[in-house]
């Protein structure tokens, strides 16, 4: 068997097509664009690029987006106060603070900060309650965008196992609690760093989803016969950028995979556009 590749390029092109025309309308109507602002403290290279790659995407969708960069010196006090700006600036609809923030800096205090209507990354825990308790109002970016690519590509989630590696608060639990969601129906298991017989339990999963950070951690002995595997990992391993899977050897194995790259990031953009559409529209209801 070969797998299907699952692919996030073109399901997030499509996708981001729609949310251009969303973006588009709300700008006839209420006279301006949905803005997201971004805040980069620092100058690590992988969250440059990320910032980057959110600001082109929001530029190609017709959305507004301004950074705030700031010297990887800047207080907390300083951060919070510009969060503080950017809740007030009623142009402004969505914040994100690019992870990681300087060692100094609790990212807890930042994220909690945050206002919960223009928390577009899901992180504030008004926002993760109401995830939890099935009344979302927004969906953090990554586990959505994996929802989204299994939805396209036909994939039927009720009574599947799915077997999720990974707790994190960005990726791994919020990608259980949108599987358990009635309407999605799905059997979930949870797997972690502290997790005994790990191949034993991913073995199982009629779904796997692997979001660990460690590069190719995933091989086929590992993966049961069929299974729909999605790769949320992005790891550098010299020049080359991998998932958690081993592509190579769970390709012979799995009935559908994601790649890495072209898999889950540009889902997750994608879903980054639709939070910061949602936002705006939060905000001329609320007026
Ligand atoms: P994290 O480091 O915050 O969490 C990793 C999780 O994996 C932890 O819960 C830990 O318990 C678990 N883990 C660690 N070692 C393990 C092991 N040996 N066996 C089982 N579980 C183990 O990471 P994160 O922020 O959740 O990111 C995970 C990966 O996903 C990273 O590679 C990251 O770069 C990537 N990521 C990708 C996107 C995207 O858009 N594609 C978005 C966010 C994160």
């Amino acid at each position: 068997m070969t797998a299907g590749i699952i692919d996030g390029k073109q399901i997030a092109e499509g996708f981001r097509q729609e949310i251009a025309v969303a973006a588009a309308d709300f700008q006839k109507l209420h006279g301006l664009k949905p803005h997201l602002a971004a805040i980069l403290v620092g100058d690590d290279p992988a969250s440059q690029v990320y910032v980057r790659n959110k600001e082109r995407a929001c530029e190609k969708a017709g959305l507004k987006s301004t950074l705030h960069r700031l010297p990887s010196t800047t207080s907390e006090s300083d951060l919070l106060h510009l969060v503080q700006r950017l809740n007030a600036a009623t142009d402004v609809h969505g914040i994100l603070c690019q992870l990681p923030l300087p060692r100094h800096i609790n990212p807890v205090t930042i994220l909690d900060a945050i206002h919960p209507l223009k928390d577009v990354d899901a992180f504030h825990p008004e926002n993760v309650g109401r995830l939890l308790q099935g009344r979302p109002r927004f969906l953090p970016c990554t586990p959505a965008g994996v929802m989204k690519m299994l939805e396209v590509s036909g994939v039927s989630l009720p009574g599947l196992h799915a077997v999720v590696i990974g707790r994190s608060d960005i990726v791994g639990k919020p990608m259980a609690a949108l599987l358990m969601q009635r309407g999605a129906d799905a059997t979930v298991t949870v797997c972690h760093s502290r997790t005994q017989e790990i191949a034993s339990i991913t073995r199982q999963g009629d779904l796997l989803i692997a979001a660990l950070g460690i590069a190719e951690f995933v091989k086929a002995d590992m993966v049961k016969p069929g299974a729909i595997v999605i790769d949320v990992g992005i790891n550098r391993v010299g020049e080359r950028l991998v998932g958690d899977v081993d592509f190579s050897s769970v390709t012979q194995i799995a009935a559908a995979i994601t790649p890495v790259p072209g898999g889950v990031g540009p889902m997750t953009i994608a879903m980054l556009l639709k939070n910061t559409l949602t936002a705006a529209e939060l905000t001329v209801s609320s007026r």
